[in-house]
């Protein structure tokens, strides 16, 4: 039988018991190797893998329900899969309200490379589908949910219309996390993850992964992401690798308190008159609701409002205790982000992202609610 996602996320990547040995491997430490006669009959050097690397792997990969290749960061691992794939020429399409550093990838490296790279909203990346509108792209990526604004697109038929084109489906899944969503499942080549944020959890490190399907193409990709690691040299080290496989093991508690405590706060948040516009796709009601129910596994920590303006934004922050102003998201901190201060979304001066950290429920809200009520 196969276990379910709160067991996976401990016991992923675990090594047969032998007395003596202990339960959660140690960081193996080593650029080198000691070699044997057949240098290649176990590890050598690090940076094509190594030993701690490898369970971290196997681990994100079983949950993916593919096979993983672990990257320093995640936008290291966006751009593996894209430059493992494109070509110049290619045409590779890109959500134009996805993470920023992407489209800043695409606009600022791939073109120079000679990629023609096109930008829809998420919310129209699905019909453009449809319309026949994406023929002739050599890569699709999606992002949903896309971060800030949490818009949701249908995986299954961007997959659909993908595989009759024969254009490469990508999807970011950093928002909702492996156990959130199975972009492979739905029919997508490759799933990419910034491990950075919920799949990790700790604010502490960098990560991201790529997880290819297991298919031929999946497995063709594989090795070409493999031979783009090797050769670029961005897999991570072992104390990273040991960390994210360490603080993965929680991700399955993690997200239900924060899913729940999403839930709370987007409550409050539309029910109170200094906030508007309150984005969370677990709340009935929701623009991304519909197919975020029918796609998600479960609901992600991540919800967006927006405020009068950026003082506002700064007076809730002097106003709470627990609420943190931070980038990034998914940690077990709560954290808000005022997107407008980075310049690379086009979003009002007050629109906020919260990220709900893993604190006790009712303080969130409790000190949330004194500080919204502040605001009026
Ligand atoms: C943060 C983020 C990234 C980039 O991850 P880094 O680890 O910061 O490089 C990519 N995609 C999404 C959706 C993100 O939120």
């Amino acid at each position: 039988m196969s276990w379910s996602d709160g067991t996976r996320v401990v016991r992923g990547g675990d090594e047969p018991p032998i007395p003596g040995t202990p339960l959660r491997p140690s960081p193996v430490f080593a650029a080198p190797y000691h070699l044997g006669e057949d240098p290649y009959a176990a590890d050598f050097y690090a940076r094509p893998g190594h030993p701690t690397l490898r369970v971290f792997e196997e681990a994100v990969g079983d949950l993916d329900g593919g096979d993983c290749l672990a990257f320093a960061t995640g936008m290291a691992a966006i751009s593996a899969a894209m430059f493992a794939v494109l070509r110049a020429g290619d045409r590779v399409v890109i959500p134009s309200d996805g993470y920023y550093q992407t489209r800043a990838l695409g606009d600022g490296e791939l073109a120079r490379f000679g990629v023609v790279v096109e930008q829809v909203p998420t919310l129209e990346i699905a019909d453009a589908a449809a319309r026949g509108d994406l023929d002739g792209a050599a890569l699709v990526l999606l992002e949903t949910p896309s971060n800030p604004e949490l818009d949701v697109c249908d995986i299954a038929a961007v997959a659909a219309a993908t595989r009759a084109t024969g254009a490469v489906l990508a999807v970011d899944n950093t928002t909702a996390t492996p156990l959130g969503q199975r972009p492979l499942a739905l029919g997508a080549d490759l799933t990419i993850g910034a491990d950075t944020k919920a799949l990790t959890g700790h604010s502490d490190l960098l990560m991201g992964h790529v997880s290819t399907a297991r298919t031929d193409r999946g497995r063709e990709l594989q090795t070409r992401l493999k031979a783009w690691r090797d050769r670029t040299g961005n897999g991570p080290g072992a104390f990273d690798a040991w960390l994210a496989h360490r603080s993965m093991s929680t991700l399955d508690l993690r997200l239900t308190r924060q899913a729940t405590t999403a839930a709370a706060v987007a409550e409050l948040l539309a029910d109170h008159p200094a906030a508007t516009g309150v984005r969370w796709p677990g709340r009935p009601g929701d623009p991304s609701h519909e197919i975020a129910a029918r796609q998600m596994l479960r609901m992600n920590g991540v919800v967006s409002a927006t405020l009068a303006d950026e003082a506002a934004v700064h007076a809730l922050v002097r106003h709470s205790r627990l609420w943190l102003a931070a980038t990034s998201f998914g940690g077990v901190h709560s954290t808000v982000d005022r997107r407008a201060q980075w310049g690379g979304d086009a979003v009002a001066d007050g629109f906020v992202r919260f990220s709900c950290g893993i604190e006790d429920t009712a303080d969130l809200v409790a000190d949330l609610t004194t500080a919204l009520d502040a605001l009026v």
